[in-house]
């Protein structure tokens, strides 16, 4: 078992930034990560909202908080940790490696994507649906794709892929986009992104790849069938906070947190897009985690 002062689960900007600031607090601590540094950062192709960075991609922008790690010294411990439980007053995480135990815990472990869950989905994980433009983007060079939802994820993606296919289509249930107005209106002047609202996806057409989607309008219910060999899944995230085993307040999944980020659980901090907030952005993340480190600091201070 691997002890130390402060435990945090996630490597994206909440938890880097943590961990920043306990370093610089010559606080110990553990940083596990299950996957890759920067969280969803490293699946994001660009980020135009950060302060300091007029537009930079995700990736490069999760390589420069990696190199940041490395000029502070601070490891990160691969594990993925599968639950997470209180007794006295020390936390004890399972991972699949190691097993870990510490006074305070921060929760970095951000969100994982929606699925619309239609029937024959599974079938076309991998072969034809995916979650990532910017991973699988090229697998679809010069071909017509689709993408569904209308957040920001959903048009900066379809942006994106425009670059890269020949017509992106885009599938949103209403007229009205939940992205920033900049986007929605870039979207609107690419020539080969085609809009289709008010309109959801009722079937999947294909043998073992995908070929194609039906589409229903909302309001007239007329159908009709878009032939493309790759759909983007962009409709929203779910919290990854299965892992919590203690009575811990939630929201939709998301943990509560006060002012400081700390949970109703003592010493238990949740911070970036696993907690309940109105805005999840890199921006909000790296507010969150500096806030938690902080109070943590305070509090072995006392
Ligand atoms: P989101 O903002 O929650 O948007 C999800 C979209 O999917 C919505 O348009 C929603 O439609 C649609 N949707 C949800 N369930 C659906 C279903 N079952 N069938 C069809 N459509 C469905 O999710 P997101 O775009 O992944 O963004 C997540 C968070 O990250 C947001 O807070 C977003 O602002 C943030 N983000 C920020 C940036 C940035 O600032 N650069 C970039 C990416 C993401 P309705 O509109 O009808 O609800």
């Amino acid at each position: 078992m691997l002890e130390s002062k402060v435990l945090i689960i996630g490597a994206g900007p909440s938890g880097i930034t943590a961990s920043i600031y306990l370093k610089r607090s010559n606080i110990p601590f553990i940083l596990l990560e299950k996957y890759m540094v920067g969280g969803k950062l490293s699946l994001t192709s660009s980020i135009e909202n950060y302060p300091g960075f007029k537009q930079e991609d995700g990736v490069q922008l999760a390589l420069k908080m990696q190199d940041q790690l490395n000029y502070n010294n601070i490891e990160v411990t691969y594990d993925e940790i599968v639950s997470l439980k209180k007794e006295g007053n020390y936390f004890f995480l399972k991972g699949k490696e190691d097993n870990y135990k510490g006074e305070f815990v921060i929760v970095a472990s951000g969100t994982k994507e929606k699925r619309l869950f239609l029937n024959h989905e599974d079938k076309y994980l991998g072969h034809g649906i995916s979650f990532c433009a910017i991973c699988d983007g090229a697998l679809y060079k010069n071909k017509e794709v689709a993408i569904v939802g209308g957040g920001n994820s959903a048009l900066e993606e379809a942006l994106y892929l425009s670059s890269i296919c020949q017509k992106v289509y885009i599938v949103h249930r209403r007229d009205k986009f939940k992205a920033d107005a900049q986007l929605v209106s870039k979207v609107k002047q690419k020539a080969n992104i085609k809009l289709f609202t008010p309109y959801v996806i009722i079937n999947y057409i294909g043998d073992k790849h995908l070929s194609g989607i039906e589409i229903e309008n909302v309001e007239t219910k007329q159908k009709e069938k878009i032939l493309v060999v790759g759909l983007f899944m962009y409709i929203g995230l779910e919290p990854n906070a299965k892992f919590i085993e203690e009575d811990i307040i939630l929201e939709d999944g998301f943990i509560k947190t006060d002012m400081n980020m700390e949970s109703s659980i003592n010493n238990l901090f949740a911070v970036g897009d696993i907690k309940v907030k109105t805005l999840r952005q890199v921006v909000t993340a790296t507010n969150d985690g500096a806030i938690a480190a902080t109070i943590i600091k305070k509090r072995l201070e006392e």
